[in-house]
């Protein structure tokens, strides 16, 4: 890792200054800037809308950013794409791959997109760590949707990427297969040094997998922070708290600030109130 820790300032695979995304009068993704370290796993989080697949997409280069810049392992996205998109890869359970090839024939052809040298071997290779050998000649369009979603997965590593961005990686996995991915995530990354941008809305899934999380709501960044200082600086259990306290602090766009203010102004109080007791007694 060495060598691609020299490409961008600051040792970070992705560099993001400034984002916007304007659908009409929708501000989807609304000036958000943020880097994600080299080797490291940062959770994008969010409700329902606030703009986390908008954001993935910019970063892939789907969708054109309406303003601001992003770089990924040293590379321009708008002007410089290609390079970096050879080092990249997706998975999203919610994108369809061609149902009437196989599962074989679907990653043979991204595969060869990716020119991987190792094509048949990797195939099998990812088919037996996502467990679905036994569905490798099945039509894609006749496996059930959590199949599907492991299919997604394996595609999303056939080239080894350096950057893989994943978009809700496990929402349609049973509990075992969930953890069985989350486990084959880890190992990848450790094995492999590479960097992980994942979009979630599993927040247990967030506190083992990741080390920093990006707090989205209404296109822009409310908060930011490792899982455990974010639960730490709230003052709650697990990261489904936090989760639920910034998503639901409609109209405090600082919500850390709001609350750090409230636990201030309560200690202050109980202060007060033990000094008040110690002259009663
Ligand atoms: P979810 O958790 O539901 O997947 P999200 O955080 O991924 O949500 P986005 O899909 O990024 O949210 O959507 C952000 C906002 O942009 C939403 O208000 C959505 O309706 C809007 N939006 C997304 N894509 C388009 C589009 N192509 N045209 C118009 N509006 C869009």
């Amino acid at each position: 890792m060495t060598e691609k820790k020299n490409e961008t300032a600051g040792n970070h695979a992705i560099v993001v200054k400034n984002l916007e995304k304007v659908f009409g009068p929708i501000r989807a993704v609304d000036g958000i800037s943020f880097s994600v370290p080299f080797g490291s796993t940062t959770a994008l989080l969010g409700g329902n809308g606030a703009g986390k697949t908008t954001t993935l997409s910019m970063l892939l280069g789907i969708l054109y950013p309406s303003a601001g810049s992003i770089a990924v392992l040293g590379h321009d996205m708008t002007n410089d794409r290609y390079t970096a998109l050879e080092r990249m890869n997706f998975a999203s359970p919610f994108t369809d791959l061609p149902r009437r090839l196989t599962v074989r024939e679907n990653l043979t052809v991204y595969g060869r997109l990716y020119s991987v040298p190792d094509l048949p071997d990797r195939i099998d290779e990812l088919a037996e760590g996502f467990a679905f050998t036994d569905f490798l000649d099945r039509h894609y369009g006749k496996i059930s949707a959590g199949q599907q979603a492991r299919v997604a997965l394996a595609k999303s590593l056939l080239n080894r990427p350096d950057v893989l961005l994943l978009d809700e990686p496990t929402a349609s996995l049973d509990p075992d297969m969930a953890d069985k991915i989350r486990s084959y995530i880890e190992k990848y990354r450790k094995k492999t040094g590479a960097t992980i941008l994942l979009a979630s809305h599993n927040m247990p899934e967030v506190e083992r997998l990741c080390d920093n999380v990006l707090m989205m709501r209404e296109g822009k960044i409310v908060d930011t922070g490792a899982p455990q200082t974010l639960i730490h600086r709230y003052g709650l259990r697990n990261m489904e708290d936090v989760f639920l306290k910034v998503a639901r602090d409609h109209g405090n766009n600082n919500a850390v600030t709001a609350l750090l203010k409230k636990k201030k102004t309560a200690k202050k109080k109980s202060t007060a109130k033990k000094k008040r007791a110690g002259k009663n007694d």
